[in-house]
């Protein structure tokens, strides 16, 4: 297939008549599909029914009806530690919502600041680094806080750290949002490189966190999946031990937003968080602990499940990667990723064209993420990146979307190259 850039006007304008038409006839069969965000499907949602047949309440002789136990329960903690590959003291079982737990760190933060350091609320200057394509909500709180955001470019082997290194030998700059694992939304697991570069920073500003969402640590596409190199092995050969915060959650394994979230930090960093948990709460949701304890049993189990997780969202992204590539391969109007795991495919279409790309999908009753989302204040320098959700449409809807998608990224590009 020939490049479009190496079409003349002509040829251009034949191969746009075509996909017009094309397009009109999705137009018309008035389609409503949805990949702008990345929920599970109800056939994954089924997979942990089994949750609510729990009626189990007592865990080691801990009444989980009741109050108490801030920590979580310890064989919670336990799990986790192992899944995580860390010590169960630096392990603590938060609520439903890993976003709530980074949340709340960053509100910390602010009003208490980071290790008896002064409060961020109480700086004049605060800045973040934010890895970009990124993930929307990360921006979302960072916004909210009035921090400033600064985009590092994201890297096929996770986000430059030259360009970090640079930055934080500022003291405003405070801290960093990182999505380790089938980052969202490029699918990028950080090299062992990265992963050790990381762990090696010396920011200027000694309250510097970086906020680790491994929310995808698990989330294999097919097997082996990819390997992230354990960063609370690395911190301690730079003495870097307070640098990380790391969350996770089962959101994405049993049911979204109903889920067990943890919280994986230092001795010195769990000891604050646990100074402003016995302020803010007098127990967590120990009964829905057990009931995640209960159903995952131990690891293999937990990864057999998500075996089943994979054979599902597999066809789906296998359906819009090989669309993508029948329709788009050689026409250089596009490059997409092909994640080994995790919930998000991501397109860059050519510079100048996402926003209308968006626009022509969204008219013909496709809806993707909000174009420009992906970077900080929703402003996509390039006006390049699109993230698609494959997880929630049938495939039979996802073979629709990613033609039309194909098609919509195609006549942008023509207009595009059609204004000069
Ligand atoms: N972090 C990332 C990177 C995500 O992609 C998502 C879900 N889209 C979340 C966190 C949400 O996690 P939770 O449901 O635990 O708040």
């Amino acid at each position: 297939m020939k490049a479009f850039i190496e079409m003349t006007k002509e040829e251009l304008a034949a191969t746009k008549i075509e996909l017009d038409q094309k397009y009109n006839e999705f137009k018309q069969q008035h389609l409503n599909l949805d990949m702008s965000r990345g929920k599970p499907s109800s056939k994954q949602l089924d997979l942990s029914m089994e949750l609510l047949n729990c009626h189990e309440y007592l865990s080691n002789g801990v009444d989980c009806r009741n109050y108490g136990g801030l920590e979580g329960l310890m064989d919670l903690r336990k799990f986790f530690a192992e899944l995580l590959s860390v010590n169960v003291d630096n392990v603590l079982i938060g609520g439903t919502s890993s976003l709530t737990l980074m949340f709340d760190y960053l509100t910390q933060a602010m009003l208490s600041g980071v290790l008896g350091n002064t409060p961020w609320s109480k700086l004049d200057h605060v800045k973040f680094l934010c890895p970009a394509p990124g993930y929307d909500r990360h921006f979302a709180f960072l916004e909210y806080f009035g921090i400033e955001m600064i985009t590092v470019p994201m890297n096929e082997d996770g986000p430059d750290l030259d360009v970090i290194r640079e930055y934080i030998k500022d003291d405003h700059v405070k801290g960093m949002f990182c999505v380790p694992k089938y980052s969202n939304p490029t699918g990028t697991t950080y090299s062992d490189e990265i992963v050790k570069g990381l762990a090696a920073l010396k920011p200027a500003a000694k309250d510097f966190r970086i906020i680790y969402d491994n929310a995808y640590y698990v989330h294999d596409l097919s097997q082996p999946g990819d390997q992230l190199l354990n960063i609370f092995d690395e911190l301690p050969k730079y003495n870097n031990e307070d640098l990380v915060i790391m969350v996770a959650s089962t959101s994405k394994i049993t049911f979204a937003g109903s889920g067990v979230s943890c919280i994986v930090a230092s001795d010195n960093n769990i000891a604050d968080i646990k100074k402003r948990l016995t302020i803010q709460s007098i127990s967590q949701d120990k009964m829905n602990q057990l009931r995640h304890l209960v159903f995952f049993k131990d690891i293999p189990t937990l990864k057999k499940h998500m075996q089943k997780h994979a054979e599902i969202l597999k066809p789906k992204f296998d359906c819009v990667i090989d669309s993508l590539t029948k329709e788009l391969a050689g026409k250089e109007v596009a490059k997409w990723t092909t994640p080994n795991g995790g919930y998000f495919i991501s397109l860059d279409v050519m510079p100048g064209c996402a926003k209308r790309v968006g626009e022509l999908c969204k008219e013909a009753g496709v809806t993707l993420t909000t174009i420009g989302a992906t970077f900080p204040y929703g402003k996509d320098p390039q006006d390049s990146n699109i993230r698609i959700a494959p997880s929630y449409p049938s495939v039979d809807e996802l073979t629709k979307a990613a033609l039309l998608l194909s098609i919509c990224v195609q006549i942008a590009a023509i207009e595009k190259l059609s204004e000069n």
